[in-house]
């Protein structure tokens, strides 16, 4: 695959420019261009510069608005929600992180839900901006039905992100972001374009048998990690994503995201301080104990492999073919 070298301010400017040559206003660009510029930064591949094309088609049907102007409403001194009014995720938590830090600072605890939103990012971006603030935060989100539960042959689940961060003084926060499908949708979708196949107990193929081609399991369904373990976490993930936000279940949004783009949904953001909650020693202690897990030899805390690629302050290396197809876009 011909790859290209761009720099990160040249892949925020390359998506901000073909987000506003197809109907966003320059606050929704840039807040896409931002977590896209920066998976491409800590090399999360799956959520960068793969995904501009999806964002464009959402915009050419004309599901997401690209001028949407997210509400936000601290309804109770712990909850705040944040209507997306029909955009893309990104403007609505950067417009609602701020209040929701603010409310868990005071209070040691907060809730923010965000509804009518489009989200097909990673969730570490939310996560690590309340870490940045010395808030541990957890976030999950669901997605259209293509997963089954575990026992199963029918999707009702999304692939359903669940993502936390930890605080850290003077460090990287601890962030672990994690799909609960066995593999991530964009894992699956990049072996299908590189045409490799992928371990068993990924998916199922549209004859309802196990497959290892992922063409086949995009076209049945995804299987939970951790059998019913990972299915029970994807199912906390609805009732959180879902039900404890107004928004849609992932088995009520199947005809969305025909176009390619993400479908609509919502999102549970929780931001806690542990010193307000645990007293000032919480710190030192999580310090001490973060110190013995990372000291075990082979073991690494989830979060450094994307930490240890943001230190390269050179350009990224990104798939060429990709690059063209989203200039032909602008
Ligand atoms: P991975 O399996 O690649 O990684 C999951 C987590 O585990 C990461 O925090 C990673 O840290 C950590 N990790 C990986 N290997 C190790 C290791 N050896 N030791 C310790 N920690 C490790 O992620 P997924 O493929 O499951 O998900 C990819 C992305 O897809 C996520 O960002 C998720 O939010 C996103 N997603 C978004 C959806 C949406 O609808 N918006 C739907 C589903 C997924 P590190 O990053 O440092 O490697």
């Amino acid at each position: 695959m011909a790859r290209i070298e761009l720099t990160v301010d040249d892949i925020h400017e390359l998506v901000s420019n073909v987000l506003l040559a197809n109907g966003c206003d320059n606050a929704n660009a840039n807040a896409v261009a931002r977590t896209v510029a920066a998976a491409e930064r800590d090399g999360a591949e799956s959520h960068g510069l793969f995904r501009v094309p999806g964002y464009v088609a959402a915009l050419r049907s004309g599901r997401v608005r690209g001028n949407a102007q997210p509400r936000v409403e601290q309804k109770t001194a712990a909850f705040v929600h944040v209507d997306a009014d029909q955009g893309f995720a990104p403007l609505a938590l950067e417009r609602g992180i701020p209040t929701l830090a603010e409310s868990a600072r005071s209070l040691g605890v907060a809730l923010m839900t965000v509804t009518h939103s489009f989200h097909f990012a990673a969730l570490w971006p939310e996560v690590e901006a309340l870490a940045d603030q010395q808030l541990a935060g957890i976030a999950c989100v669901n997605y259209a039905a293509v997963m089954a539960p575990h026992g199963g042959q029918k999707a009702i689940f999304g692939t359903n992100p669940l993502a936390f961060a930890w605080p850290r003084p003077d460090r990287n926060p601890v962030v672990a972001d994690m799909a609960t499908s066995a593999t991530a949708r964009g894992e699956l979708m990049l072996a299908k374009r590189a045409g490799r196949q992928v371990p068993p107990g990924n998916g199922l193929g549209p004859d309802g048998q196990p497959s290892t081609d992922p063409a086949a399991i995009l076209e049945g369904v995804q299987l939970p990690f951790g059998g019913h373990k990972g299915s029970a976490i994807a199912l906390l993930v609805e009732l959180l994503a879902a039900a404890a936000t107004g928004d849609s279940f992932s088995d009520e949004l199947n005809d969305e995201v025909r176009d390619g783009g993400p479908p609509r949904g919502g999102e549970f953001v929780l931001a806690l301080s542990p010193e307000l909650l645990a007293g000032s020693e919480s710190t030192r202690r999580s310090e001490a104990y973060l110190e013995r897990f990372a000291a075990i030899p082979g073991v690494r805390l989830p979060g450094s492999r994307r930490h240890a690629n943001r230190a390269n302050t050179g350009p990224r290396s990104v798939d060429a073919r990709l690059v063209e197809k989203i200039r032909s876009l602008g």
